[in-house]
């Protein structure tokens, strides 16, 4: 299992990015009031209600109701994952994911083939060393492995 990507990083990292940087990026902003406004990429419409506030840092849609962080935006607009848009966050603020958490699957997949490996070393090595070892090679074509 991955470690789990501490609250603290989280909310440390929700200080440093700036949404209006992050939807500013894929979307065509348009300031009112103290507010952003666009036509909301998750439902057609004409005239925007997709509203972005710098001050509270989510995202809010009138139309359809979508709402949330930049974190919720990039699992919606771009199909990241949590843990992908968390660490698509960090690189930008220059912050790096705490160790626990970058227990990655295939570092784990990577220990499993070595262990697979070595005990297949290890059956090859006895399978050398025993006596009836052309026995066990004859029984085997029999059996047409
Ligand atoms: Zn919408």
């Amino acid at each position: 299992m991955a470690g789990r990507i501490p609250d603290q990083f989280i909310d440390e990292l929700m200080h440093r990015v700036d949404i209006v940087d992050i939807i500013g990026e894929r979307l065509e902003l348009r300031r009112v009031g103290s507010n952003l406004h666009a036509r909301c990429p998750f439902h057609a419409e004409k005239t925007p209600s997709f509203t972005v506030s710098p001050s509270k840092q989510f995202y809010h849609c009138f139309g359809c109701g979508a709402h949330g962080t930049a974190i919720r935006f990039l699992m919606e607009y771009d199909r990241m994952d949590f843990r992908e848009a968390v660490e698509y966050l960090a690189q930008r603020v220059g912050m790096e994911l705490p160790r626990t958490a970058q227990d990655t699957a295939g570092q784990r997949l990577e220990l499993l083939y070595e262990v697979l490996k070595r005990a297949m070393q290890q059956f090859q090595h006895w399978l050398r060393q025993h006596p009836e070892r052309n026995l066990a090679v004859d029984y085997l074509r029999q059996r047409g492995v």
